[in-house]
């Protein structure tokens, strides 16, 4: 946890300039809200304390038995961490408001136009790797990240801005299939396939279908090979295999998979990634 006071977010320059660069294929909504994101003082009436929390998520890869994968963060079958972590967030907002009488709250879990990744770096003591993940030296880079802001004035956490802790490492880089971390800390998130398998709206074509290795949502590989996270690759059989992804009805889909984080992309992105793997199978 960490507590700072609003300030202007230590990358929201090149944040800027990654905008110019227009690398956010069609997440268009990362281009708005500039004046918030650099101001984050704004997403709240009197807001004095900014509270980052860094929330860890499993490092086993939740696979179907058929060799099939999504991403980690999904923590697949629990439900979506939008809905987990809001609650646990609003528990602690709410002992805030006990705390500090008259007092008003807003609780972020990736639902409003602020840095998070700047926020934690600046307030606890972890890093910003060169795959642009926030690390903790001692735990890795498989972390939520939340914000809760407060018109409480809360006293200040010491925290020193801890150096990158990279060196010499370029795994990540060299690991990405598809090109997206282009230099350290630098991305084209439309080359990512975290993007493309759930944020792009079209089907991912062929030649991304061969980058995508057996994982049909999201991408863990910049971090699976990151020394400072959990090498070993623990896979828990949690998902239907493919072929009952394939004859699955919406209805079904809907009542299995609805309130989990799957549910972001939806059956049709899903299949559609299946099957760009497939062509390679
Ligand atoms: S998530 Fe995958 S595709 Fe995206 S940058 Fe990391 S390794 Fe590359
Ligand atoms: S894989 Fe290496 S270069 Fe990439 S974030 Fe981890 S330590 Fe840094």
């Amino acid at each position: 946890m960490g507590i700072l006071k609003p300030q202007k977010p230590v990358f929201f320059d090149q944040f800027n300039s990654w905008i110019a660069e227009r690398r956010y294929g069609a997440m268009l909504w990362l281009a708005k809200h500039r004046d918030l994101r650099e101001h984050p003082h704004k997403l709240l009436e009197n807001c004095r304390t900014i509270i980052t929390l860094a929330y860890p998520y499993s490092a086993i890869k939740p696979s179907t038995p058929d060799g099939f994968s999504v991403a980690r963060y999904t923590e697949f079958p629990k439900i979506d961490y939008h809905n987990r972590l809001r609650r646990l967030a609003k528990d602690l907002a709410e002992s805030i408001k006990k705390w500090y009488p008259g007092s008003k709250t807003r609780v972020c879990v990736d639902s409003a136009p602020i840095l998070e990744r700047s926020l934690a770096y600046a307030s606890i003591s972890g890093f910003i790797g060169k795959n642009n993940m926030f690390i903790l030296p001692d735990y890795g880079s498989y972390l939520f990240l939340i914000e809760i802001l407060t018109s409480a004035d809360l006293p200040l956490l010491p925290t020193l801005l801890m150096k990158n802790q990279c060196a010499s490492c370029s795994r990540c880089i060299e690991a990405c299939p598809t090109g997206a971390l282009e230099r350290p800390f630098f991305i084209d998130a439309s080359k990512c396939l975290s993007y493309l398998t759930i944020e792009y709206k079209e089907e991912v074509d062929n030649i991304t279908g061969g980058q995508m290795g057996k994982c049909f949502f999201g991408c863990d590989i910049c971090q699976e090979v990151c020394p400072f996270n959990d090498r070993k690759s623990a896979k828990e059989f949690v998902l239907p295999q493919i072929d009952e992804w394939l004859r699955m009805t919406t209805e079904e889909f809907d009542m299995r998979f609805g309130r989990t984080a799957l549910a972001r992309a939806g059956l049709k992105k899903i299949r559609s990634n299946i099957r760009a793997i497939r062509v390679h199978s």
